[in-house]
């Protein structure tokens, strides 16, 4: 299949690269530089824009910081919506918001574009592995075309409903992942400051009700060994966590828990920036209490 991957970010890259290996591929990405560089190590096209990417493409998959930086792409100034042949199949794995999701359904299929809307989950490990899971929004049919293309680089492939159950999910995975990581890194500041050695302390957790995704694989890969390797930028996280929050809000729901984790997330990336990843509102709890979870 022709296919065209627009967004060379931390996970788009090795996404693009899985599915360079089975069809013939061309990408496009804003910063040209990344693009090329990619394809230094990867079979695929160069296209000098969003629309000359997709002109001829039978499947476009997007994967940008955001709903609206999709929406950028397609309808902005010299968007690449026009270039979209009749009838493309057109996948967007951004984590976006349902409400633009669905606009862009609508959009596109005044042409016959089948749109889907299809985060994923796995991390930039699990792209490079193929074992991402994706949680497609859109009708059964699309989800049919869509699911041979999203086996390169996924593993679990779900269709959750209309456009926009994946984006919904997506975003109530991550508000959990944001407590989860906010609450190991008050929680094991505490336990280390109470003189509980760190690696023996989280090896009993992880034998224990309290453990998570988080304190299995995050923590002792990531903290304890004191690397923490940028996989996904904390600024992502807070739009994430925001996506969540408004879908409550919408829906009249008190999440008084979920604010706080919110505000919590919000402030963190205020302080550490915008090219922070995602685990280093940890090392704000290290600095406050004067500890390290090391070990
Ligand atoms: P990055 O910040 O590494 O990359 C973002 C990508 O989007 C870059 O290619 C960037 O281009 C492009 N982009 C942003 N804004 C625009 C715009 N207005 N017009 C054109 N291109 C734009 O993000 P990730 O690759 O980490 O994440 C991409 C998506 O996948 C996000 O929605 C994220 O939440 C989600 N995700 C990420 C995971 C991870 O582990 N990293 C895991 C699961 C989901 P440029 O290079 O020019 O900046």
């Amino acid at each position: 299949m022709n296919v065209a991957f627009l967004g060379l970010g931390a996970i788009g890259r090795p996404m693009a690269a899985r599915v360079a290996a089975s069809h013939s591929l061309t990408v496009w990405n804003r910063t040209a530089e990344r693009a090329r560089e990619f394809a230094t190590t990867t079979r695929c096209q160069v296209a000098p824009t969003a629309a000359a990417a997709v002109a001829g493409a039978e499947a476009v998959i997007t994967c940008l910081s955001t709903s609206r930086d999709v929406d950028e792409v397609l309808h902005g100034p010299a968007g690449a919506a026009p270039a979209l042949g009749f009838g493309t199949l057109f996948l967007d794995c951004t984590s976006g918001d349902p409400a633009t999701s669905r606009r862009l359904e609508t959009a596109l299929a005044k042409r016959n574009i089948a749109f889907a809307d299809c985060p994923v989950s796995g991390g930039t490990n699990g792209a490079a592995a193929g074992t991402l899971t994706v949680m497609v929004g859109g009708a059964a049919e699309t989800f049919a075309r869509a699911r041979p293309l999203l086996e390169c680089f996924g593993k679990l492939i779900v269709h959750v409903g209309p456009v926009g159950a994946g984006d919904t999910i997506k975003a109530v995975n991550q508000v959990l992942l944001a407590a989860n990581i906010l609450s190991l890194g008050e929680a094991l500041t505490a336990m280390v400051k109470a003189g509980v050695p760190a690696r023996a302390g989280v090896e009993v957790l992880n034998a224990s009700s309290g453990r998570s995704f988080v304190s299995e694989a995050l923590i002792p890969g990531r903290v304890l060994n004191g690397t923490w390797p940028p996989t996904f930028r904390l600024a992502l996280l807070d739009k994430d966590v925001g996506i969540a929050l408004d879908l409550a809000r919408q829906l009249g729901l008190e999440t008084p828990l979920l604010d706080l984790v919110a505000a919590r997330t919000t402030a963190a990336r205020r302080t550490l920036g915008e090219s922070a990843d995602y685990l280093e509102p940890i090392k704000l709890d290290e600095r406050r209490s004067g500890v390290e979870i090391r070990g």
